[in-house]
């Protein structure tokens, strides 16, 4: 397309994720950024090329607007810790479980279906933005619409700010929550001046975004906030073809005792059916029941809904996508040649060599930048608005001909999983410069291998990034 590698990876990172020159991304954002630089991509996979373009017809078929219905939204609820983002999940279910389901043993599946003004909402029922960074990384989002939990008494806080910021890059529209309204010292005003600076004014100050005040602990202000997200729903005119074969993503998954390895799934398109065979990255599965998070059983699954099914070949993760084939046969060998695929570019990427000849100046260039010079990203966290400029600042004036440091992520506030995560998945480390960490981080990064650097003296923490430069070099003997 054109297009220099680093200009790629930095459009990329725009779209939150973070991806080496040689790594390999999902095929929806491939053909993102082909339609965004004007070019249509074809992918084909050796010896498929007659496949692979009866494929596109069927998804051209799949697509064909006379076909597609309204579904429900998929919403997932974000916001910084404390405020409340469990206790709304809790009870918005409790109150609002599909009509004819109550009397049923909930489950926690990891999703669930609630119905409001005879209008079905998927919510994704794990609280916290990792699951939804863990997706975008993937660069397969199923959350249509996020719901931002802001504290009444608390307002805005700085993972606030990080969850509004990861569903604007994500381009999901937020609906807010002000929750707490019954807490003493809520100020309902307050939050919402500090929507109007964030440029998200709510609504009934002359602005777009839809703002409730609620109470997730008694129960009040549900309707209102269910309804708003309807509105919002409809708005963004949701459809999917409920008659294809299903497609969809995997959002928990887990080995349970007497049942196998088993995966919730929210269906992107089609209907998922009992008997079905299904790939998923390098798992398979051949549907042998589904569950929904009534622990009922279910036939089948249309858009949007979220079901636990049992009968994979193991547990697949959490962020990646299933498609389904004609049968457990063709599962099993496209999964054996995702497996052999994942094993080729691991290979790849451990061999100093490119694997294949460049063909252009640009590709041969890259190859030997990618030979050359080293990077050491850093994920900046600081105390207060002035220090991380600070500290940004200096970070930047380190001047190195054999590494060169790039931030990739700055924000005032203590060190959170969060932030270890993005570490994790963009092969970081974290500076912190005169903050804490929260409560766990240091395990996380210690099972992630993601270094962490903290201190309170600017002079120390220089230091320290130079010895985490100087350690990427190859030994010089
Ligand atoms: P999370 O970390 O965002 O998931 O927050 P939790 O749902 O765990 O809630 C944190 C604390 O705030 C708990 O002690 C809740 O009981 C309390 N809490 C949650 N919602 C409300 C509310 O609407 N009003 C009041 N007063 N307390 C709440």
């Amino acid at each position: 397309i054109g297009t220099k590698p680093f200009k790629l990876i930095s459009e990329l990172m725009d779209m939150g994720i973070f991806a080496g020159m040689n790594q390999t991304i999902e095929e929806d954002v491939a053909h993102r950024i082909a339609a965004a630089h004007g070019c249509t991509l074809e992918i084909r996979h050796r010896g498929e090329e007659q496949q692979s373009s009866k494929k596109k017809e069927e998804d051209k078929d799949e697509d064909d607007p006379a076909l597609l219905e309204p579904r429900p939204p998929v919403v997932c609820v974000l916001g910084h810790v404390d405020h409340g983002k469990t206790t709304l999940l809790d009870s918005i279910r409790k109150a609002n479980v599909v009509s004819g389901e109550a009397g049923g043993i909930t489950q926690h599946i990891g999703a669930y279906q609630v119905e409001h003004e005879d209008h079905k909402i998927t919510f994704i029922d794990t609280p916290g933005h990792a699951a939804f960074s863990k997706m975008r990384e993937r660069g397969a989002n199923v959350t249509d619409i996020a719901v931002l939990v802001v504290a009444a008494d608390d307002g805005f806080m700085p993972q606030t700010d990080e969850a509004l910021k990861f569903a604007q890059k994500a381009n999901v529209p937020v609906v807010v929550a002000i929750n707490k309204a019954d807490a003493k010292g809520a100020n309902l005003d307050r939050v919402k001046q500090q929507m109007q600076d964030r440029n998200i004014a709510p609504e009934d100050w002359g602005g777009e975004t839809q703002c409730e005040a609620v109470s997730a602990l008694k129960g009040e202000g549900i309707d209102d906030l269910l309804s708003a997200i309807l509105i919002q729903s409809e708005i963004l005119e949701l459809k999917a073809n409920p008659k294809c074969p299903a497609k969809g993503m995997v959002v928990e998954s887990q080995i349970e005792q007497g049942r196998g390895p088993t995966a919730t799934v929210i269906i992107q398109k089609g209907t998922l059916k009992v008997g079905n065979a299904l790939v998923c990255g390098e798992n398979y599965c051949k549907v042998r029941a589904m569950v929904d998070e009534n622990g009922k059983p279910v036939k089948s699954a249309p858009p949007a809904t979220p079901v636990r099914v049992l009968g994979w070949s193991g547990a697949p993760p959490a962020g990646v996508q299933f498609h389904t084939v004609k049968n457990e046969k063709i599962a099993k060998r496209e999964v054996e040649e995702n497996v052999q695929e994942a094993r080729r570019l691991s290979q790849m990427s451990k061999t100093s060599e490119p694997a294949d000849l460049p063909t252009d100046l640009d590709s041969l260039l890259a190859a030997i930048d990618k030979q050359q010079a080293k990077v050491l990203r850093l994920i900046v966290k600081a105390d207060v608005a002035g220090s991380l400029e600070a500290a940004n600042g200096v970070f930047n004036d380190i001047k190195s001909d054999k590494v060169n440091l790039e931030i990739i992520e700055s924000g005032v506030g203590p060190i959170t999983k969060n932030d270890v995560d993005l570490a994790s998945s963009a092969s970081a480390v974290v500076v912190g410069f005169n903050v804490r960490q929260e409560n766990g981080v240091n395990a996380v990064a210690k099972h992630n291998n993601v270094q962490l650097i903290l201190h309170n003296i600017i002079y120390e923490l220089i230091d320290q990034v130079k010895e985490a430069m100087a350690e990427l070099l190859d030994p010089e003997y």
